[in-house]
């Protein structure tokens, strides 16, 4: 572990009305509501904030129009409410995506239902969606397999690029008002007796220390590792609450024909998948594969990868698309409720707020599922059920001012003048740090060090570095670079381009061989166990395609 920020005080002893366990998406809502709420939080992460299933997703804030299939007509309406309020408040973050929905002649969806489907979709959504234009449809048909007969349905949905950015500006919000968070701290146990919970034993792993801290409510939002905080903790349930489900994606650079707008489409087998543009590349998922293996540790399989390069390139056959196309692929496991003998696609999506009263662990509650889309409102559902007064209303609130555009140029320009930046570092400041670019802009001015890109292949420059370990909790530079300021992500990123980023930003913070080796050494373990290359072996990798 390499030691980037002051070390931290020790917890020991301190008392918190709500201790939440586990920095995603979920944990880090519930802490902002309950710290909305006047009342003492801590929240603790093991890893790093957003390490886990929220960014192995697909990234789309959806309305869920697959829910509709399965009659959730509730999670529909909730997921478009909460879709409207991310675009509003996060307009940097989350964008409007055009989706098409593709059939062909033997698709196992009739064109008939999907009409239908389309048409409640948008009725509940309020708006109708725009046509996608005639020469995007002429050209995803010129790439599409010519042996087929085609049909288009739009819709309208939206895409969080990085949920990792969303997850450390609502972090922010949270400390804000007034909550504490650790990252790298792991719960250790959750301290139960007498029938109730007392605290949260936990551990530093940046100083190696152990702490007891005080708790009148732990919220359990480990994600696929809720079942793992219970059994530690010796809370026992007769059945496992969750039943992990891997999704796979692959990531492959864009291609001539590669479409604009997202694709909602069959796999080989039928199953939906989308390809879809992301971060200058190609995203395409998922798949559903059973998975009760640590989570932390689980990867896509080599059938998965086949499965997905299969499906895309038979969609996409002037590509040829191969297994040497992905650049890289991950995996994460959907924290989906326990039903044995459900397939995985009908297991519902809908969150589960789980009391562990009869589980002889009063205040104790533990968060199954959930999606990115609505975890601001499972956030208000949780403070209520453990008595706090929602700061928000669920019913559409607007909320505070809409962040800044990212496309208005006139705000790019702004940032450009105060930083010195070029309007590409300050259009990519304003994309990932909304209305906090003019902060870092500013620290941009001091130094031309400061101004420089973090490598040759990026815009995003070592300001908004100093930032993420200044103000954003981030402590290693895989935190840094797969996260805060997730260039590492990119189509070109390379190990040499973590090389060049950990020099440039070793020389601005003053960092020692030793350090910057060992920087160096954590970020490469961190970043080849996330993002998996295909399998080398081609040959066996083809067979297991056949
Ligand atoms: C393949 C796939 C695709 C998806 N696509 C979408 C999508 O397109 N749109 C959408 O809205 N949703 C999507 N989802 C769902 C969404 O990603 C998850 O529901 C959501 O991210 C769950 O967030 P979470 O905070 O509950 O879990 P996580 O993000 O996993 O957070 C749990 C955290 O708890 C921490 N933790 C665990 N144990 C401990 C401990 N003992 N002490 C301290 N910390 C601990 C972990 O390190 C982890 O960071 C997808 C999920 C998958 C798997």
């Amino acid at each position: 572990m390499v030691l980037a920020a002051n070390p931290r005080a020790s917890l020991e002893g301190q008392h918190f009305h709500v201790v939440v366990i586990g920095g995603g998406i979920n944990g880090v809502a519930v802490a902002r509501e309950c710290a909305r709420a006047g009342k003492p939080t801590l929240l603790i992460e093991q890893k790093d904030f957003a390490s886990g299933v929220t960014s192995r997703s697909t990234r789309i804030i959806h309305g869920g129009l697959r829910y509709l299939e399965h009659g959730e007509l509730g999670l529909v309406r909730e997921s478009l409410r909460e879709r409207e309020k991310l675009l509003r408040e996060k307009s940097h973050l989350v964008h409007p995506m055009h989706f098409l929905l593709l059939l062909n002649e033997s698709s196992q969806r009739s064109a008939m239902k999907v009409r239908t489907g389309l048409w409640l979709y948008q009725r509940m959504a309020g708006k109708s969606p725009s046509d996608a234009t005639e020469m995007e449809l002429k050209r995803l048909e010129r790439a599409l397999d010519a042996g087929h007969k085609w049909s288009f349905f739009n819709y309208e949905d939206a895409q969080c690029e990085f949920p990792e950015r969303l997850v450390a500006e609502w972090l922010l919000e949270a400390v804000d008002a007034g909550a504490v968070v650790r990252n790298h701290t792991e719960a250790l146990a959750v301290d139960v007796a007498h029938g109730r919970v007392h605290g949260v034993l936990l551990r530093d792993h940046l100083t190696g220390r152990d702490a007891h801290v005080d708790a009148a409510w732990v919220i359990n939002c480990g994600g696929p590792w809720a079942d793992r905080v219970c059994q530690r903790s010796s809370i026992r349930m007769g059945k496992p609450m969750l039943g992990g489900v891997r999704g796979s994606h692959i990531v492959i650079p864009r291609f001539p024909g590669s479409p604009n707008a997202a694709v909602y489409t069959e796999a080989v087998d039928g199953r939906p998948i989308f390809v879809l543009p992301w971060n200058d590349q190609v995203m395409v998922g998922t798949t559903e594969v059973a998975d009760g293996g640590d989570p932390g540790k689980t990867a896509p399989s080599a059938d998965e990868i086949s499965y997905l390069v299969r499906s895309v390139a038979r969609l996409f056959p002037k590509a040829k698309i191969t297994a040497q196309s992905v650049k890289y692929s991950f995996a994460g496991v959907r924290p989906l409720p326990y039903s044995p003998g459900n397939r995985p696609s009908a297991v519902t999506r809908k969150h589960i707020l789980h009391d562990h009263e009869d589980d002889g662990a009063t205040r104790m509650i533990s968060v199954l599922g959930g999606k990115l889309t609505t975890a601001a409102s499972l956030a208000r559902e949780c403070a209520r059920k453990i008595g706090l007064k929602s700061a928000e209303p669920d019913a559409f609130a607007m909320g505070p001012e809409p962040a800044l555009d990212p496309l208005l140029d006139d705000a790019v320009l702004e940032i450009a003048r105060i930083g010195s930046v070029s309007e590409e570092s300050a259009r990519g400041m304003l994309e990932w740090h909304g209305k906090r670019a003019a902060d870092i802009a500013r620290m941009a001015l001091v130094s031309a060090e400061l101004r420089a890109p973090i490598c040759p292949h990026t815009s995003h420059v070592i300001a908004e570095v100093v930032e993420a370990y200044r103000r954003e909790y981030a402590v290693t530079l895989g935190d840094v670079l797969l996260r805060r300021v997730p260039v590492a992500l990119g189509a070109c990123w390379s190990e040499s381009c973590s090389r060049e980023a950990a020099l440039r930003i070793g020389a601005v913070l003053g960092w020692n061989e030793l350090t910057m080796g060992a920087n160096l050494e954590t970020l490469e373990i961190e970043r080849t166990a996330f993002l998996r290359p295909a399998p080398q072996d081609t040959a066996a990798f083809e067979a297991a395609a056949d």
